[in-house]
């Protein structure tokens, strides 16, 4: 189930934006782009590790800048939630993953939609997901929405509220970048989630090589053990090599996700890609 995804330029790189005015200008063009709608959505594969099939699809946001080109969400996330205005931007990516995931339904094929810190605390986002889900008809079934680890332990009580709010809708959950927050494990067991999502520095590592192993293979089997026992779907991310795919089924993780399966890709990439993978 290896996706043709191409490559993207990296025309833009942090150290470019270490300086002030760089900075500046990049703030000034965040605001003009969510009205000249500059951001689009690309697609992951997560891949059945058993079946080799695509199950889901985690949907990252890209910012086509009209000089710089396309810009990554590291390099503009951290100001999105500075200004607030990840709020405004939160709500188009869920739109535009929506309306796509409509066209991938027929392959039975799930959309994750990453979720902010500061959109989780949003007292508005279960009515905002609802209405996403309303206006592009999509199947509250084939929506996930991903949130940190860090950002659900920060209030639990309040994390267990919209979870259970969110789950009304019909929708799925999952913990992203597990592994990395020091949970208090108690606190699983309260938490109306469908999915844990490994961190990556748990699978990735090494040189990058094609034969790499896990990066760390003790923790990833307690993590796989832990979400079993809770009954939760184990993803794993940073899938660089055909060493970490097997290794990671062998220890009984459902999906992987990583550039071993396919890289981001447009969603006109997806239709061909699934198009293709559903008809053999
Ligand atoms: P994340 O949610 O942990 O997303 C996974 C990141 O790992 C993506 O980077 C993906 O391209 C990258 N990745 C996947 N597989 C591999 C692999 O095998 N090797 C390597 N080296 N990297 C891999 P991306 O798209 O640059 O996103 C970075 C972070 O930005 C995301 O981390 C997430 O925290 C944030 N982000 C991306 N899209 C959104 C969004 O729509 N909303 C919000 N709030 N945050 C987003
Ligand atoms: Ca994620
Ligand atoms: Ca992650
Ligand atoms: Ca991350």
């Amino acid at each position: 189930a290896k996706a043709a995804g191409k490559a993207q330029a990296i025309v833009f790189s942090e150290e470019m934006l270490e300086g002030a005015p760089e900075r500046l200008a990049l703030e000034t063009d965040f605001r003009h782009a969510l009205e000249r709608d500059e951001f689009t959505v690309v697609y992951q594969p997560k891949v059945g590790l058993k079946s080799g099939v695509t199950e889901s699809l985690e949907a990252l946001v890209r910012w086509i800048h009209p000089t710089r080109g396309f810009v990554g969400p590291d390099l503009f996330i951290p100001f999105a939630e500075e200004s607030g205005l990840v709020m405004e931007l939160g709500r188009v990516i869920l739109e535009k993953a929506c309306m796509d995931a409509v066209r991938w339904q027929q392959h039975n094929v799930v959309v994750a939609v990453n979720l902010s810190p500061i959109q989780f605390r949003n007292p508005n986002l279960v009515d905002e997901v609802r209405n996403a889900l309303e206006m592009s008809g999509l199947d509250p079934k084939f929506l996930e929405l991903e949130i940190t680890e860090s950002a659900v332990l920060g209030d639990v009580e309040n994390t267990i509220r919209v979870m259970n709010e969110l789950k009304t809708l019909g929708i799925r959950l999952a913990i992203d970048d597990f592994g990395t927050g020091y949970s208090n494990l108690a606190h699983l067991k309260h938490f109306n989630v469908d999915v844990l999502k490994i961190d990556q520095a748990f699978v990735r590592g090494g040189n990058g090589g094609p034969l790499d192993h896990l990066s760390d293979g003790a923790i990833v089997e307690a993590v796989i053990g832990m979400a079993k026992a809770f009954k939760l779907h184990v993803v794993a991310e940073g899938v660089e090599s055909i060493n970490h795919a097997d290794e990671l089924r062998t220890l009984g993780a459902d999906l992987g996700q990583g550039f071993y399966f396919s890289r981001p890709v447009s969603g006109e990439g997806i239709d061909e890609f699934l198009a293709a993978e559903f008809s053999s």
